[in-house]
């Protein structure tokens, strides 16, 4: 006994003294810590932070840089009140990739990366059942508020629970979860399975706010009276600069080869006169690629405040807001044009009147905020060559139409290979059987074929991501991406800058910096004044959130609470 004892404390000691050790363990032995050090301090005043309201809010395909580039322009109650009155991780990464939408949504909340929580793309090959399926699609439920498919939804494909079911779960289901976003998955994914609700806008002739079965069976009264008053009409109207387009210097001219047009527009310019424009470009569809489209998100979020009575009690209630029209304006004109920051600047106004519209319902310190994206963006390709910087354009046709030969020539048939998406290949195991060939070696043939293509930077296998377990860099950052039971069995890397990209606009969807760097602002109840440039990564928040709260994290999470953030 006294033996065993003293071989503790000696192994005790020598690991206090071991350098090496300390280093390889650096961040959670801080984090030990720091965690240690908060319990001691709170061990007798408060065990929990129970705000009455947490909003969780993801603006789709913003980069960390908004915030800094468009610093002087925003006013005092947005994004500069988050940030001065609460914490910014200004190094904080997605540590998957693909970083698309339904990717960055469903990773937000629960914690953790496609690898566990299996919304590996926005679409993908289900290799079970043979056909491509969307990540919040599910066809055994119906729309409701809507005739059409749009409201067939729900978040059965997220594996994991989120950090709102967790809210539901440690409430005994009193606290309400509402989710609302334009796109359907920035809605579904964040809600969780246990949502009371979620909303997503219906564009074309309709433009209302609907939901799917897996919810309701028909829309409250509020959400009915809300979409029959019309008040989405009072953004039919002319797009013009919120500001003296002359004082916006942080983007390149208006007027430039790099941005997409409109239907019926003679050039990417302001003023973007949305009536005559309507009808050729999708009615209600229209909006959503202004920054109207949040506008009338945070609208229909403040009804869903006031009807829903969200932070009305004691119980915690979860507001998710997705702004999407973000993403939209980025994928037509570009991170760099005057449209996007146009775009920010009215987001901005959108954010202060969400806020103060808060304080009034909620109490001013009695809710708590995050703010973040679910991806960031790359600057316009074309726009990078014609700057010298590096971005390539992957001929995808040309590689199609090379790998097709290698097919043939290899194995005599191109069914070896049954799907190609996502720049992952999905193998057919029993073609493979039938030609007597072994699986790890056609993973290998592939991977050795397609690395010898223009813009490929690195091919994975699914044999290597099995055998190996990756702690940095791009392999760190795919294998989290990758799925055992979901995703491909040869996985592509493209150079950085390098993609089969248009001519026009932003897009996302790499492991690169520019696709992973984005901003992560926490404000409210519980949250220190501060900021840190230490990593921080996407699956951080839900666990912060929930410690913040005292409750358990969702059920896959990897990420770790960022200690600094919490009172
Ligand atoms: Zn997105
Ligand atoms: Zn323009
Ligand atoms: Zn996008």
């Amino acid at each position: 006994m006294q033996n065993k004892s003293l071989l503790l404390l000696l192994l005790v000691v020598l690991m206090g003294f071991n350098p090496g050790l300390v280093n390889g363990q650096r961040k959670s032995k801080k984090n030990k810590e720091e965690q240690l050090k908060n319990t001691e301090i709170n061990a007798d005043s408060n065990i929990a932070t129970t705000p009455k309201l947490v909003v969780g809010i993801v603006v789709d395909q913003m980069r960390y840089d908004y915030l800094t580039r468009f610093w002087d322009q925003y006013g005092d109650g947005g994004f500069k009140r988050m940030v001065n009155e609460g914490f910014n991780c200004k190094n904080n990464h997605f540590n998957y990739a693909p970083t698309v939408t339904g990717a960055g949504h469903a990773s937000v909340y629960t914690g953790t990366t496609p690898s566990v929580h299996g919304i590996i793309a926005n679409d993908w090959y289900d290799k079970y059942a043979n056909e491509s399926v969307y990540c919040a699609g599910d066809k055994s439920y119906n729309s409701v508020g809507t005739t059409s498919d749009a409201g067939k939804m729900s978040p059965h494909r997220i594996q994991t629970t989120t950090i709102t079911d967790q809210v539901r779960l440690h409430t005994q289901m009193r606290g309400k979860v509402i989710a609302v976003a334009i796109k359907d998955r920035g809605a579904v994914l964040p809600g969780g399975h246990s949502a009371n609700a979620a909303y997503w806008f219906d564009g074309g002739d309709a433009g209302n706010w609907i939901s799917s079965s897996y919810y309701m069976n028909e829309l409250p009264k509020w959400v009915s009276e809300f979409n029959s008053q019309k008040s989405v009409n009072q953004y039919k109207k002319p797009w013009t600069t919120l500001k003296d387009i002359n004082t916006y210097k942080e983007s390149g001219s208006d007027n430039n080869n790099y941005e997409g047009i409109f239907e019926g527009q003679g050039t990417a310019t302001f003023p973007y006169d949305l009536v005559s424009l309507w009808d050729k470009n999708g009615k209600y569809s229209l909006l959503k690629s202004t920054p109207y489209g949040n506008s009338l998100t945070t609208d229909f979020a403040l009804e869903a405040v006031d009807k829903e009575m969200l932070g009305a009690d004691n119980d915690t209630d979860f507001l998710a807001i997705s702004f999407s029209s973000t993403d939209y304006v980025g994928h037509n004109w570009g991170v760099n044009s005057k449209e996007v920051e146009d775009t920010y600047l009215r987001l901005d106004q959108d954010l202060k009147r969400l806020f103060d519209s808060l304080d009034k319902k909620v109490g001013a310190g009695e809710y708590t905020v995050f703010l973040t994206a679910d991806h960031a963006a790359i600057d316009v390709p074309a726009f990078l060559r014609d700057n010298k910087l590096p971005g390539g354009l992957v001929d995808s046709k040309n590689m199609e139409n090379r790998l097709t030969e290698f097919l043939k020539y290899t194995y005599g048939t191109t069914d070896i290979v049954k799907n190609s998406s996502n720049n992952q290949l999905f193998l057919d195991y029993k073609v493979v059987k039938n030609l007597d060939l072994d699986i790890d070696e056609v993973e290998e043939e592939l991977a050795l074929e397609l690395i010898q293509y223009d813009g490929v930077y690195k091919v994975f296998t699914a044999n290597q991501l099995w055998q190996n377990q990756y702690t940095s860099g791009i392999p760190y950052i795919v294998q989290n991406g990758y799925n055992q039971k979901r995703s491909g069995d040869v996985l592509m890397v493209f150079d950085p800058g390098s993609g089969s990209y248009g001519k026009t606009g932003s897009t996302h969807g790499s492991p690169w910096n520019y696709d992973t760097h984005a901003p992560l602002l926490f404000f409210g109840k519980g949250i220190k004044k501060g900021s840190t440039v230490s990593r921080t990564e996407i699956p951080d928040i839900a666990p912060t959130i929930a410690a913040l709260l005292g409750m358990n994290a969702p059920s896959g999470t990897t990420g770790e609470p960022i200690v600094e953030v919490i009172k």
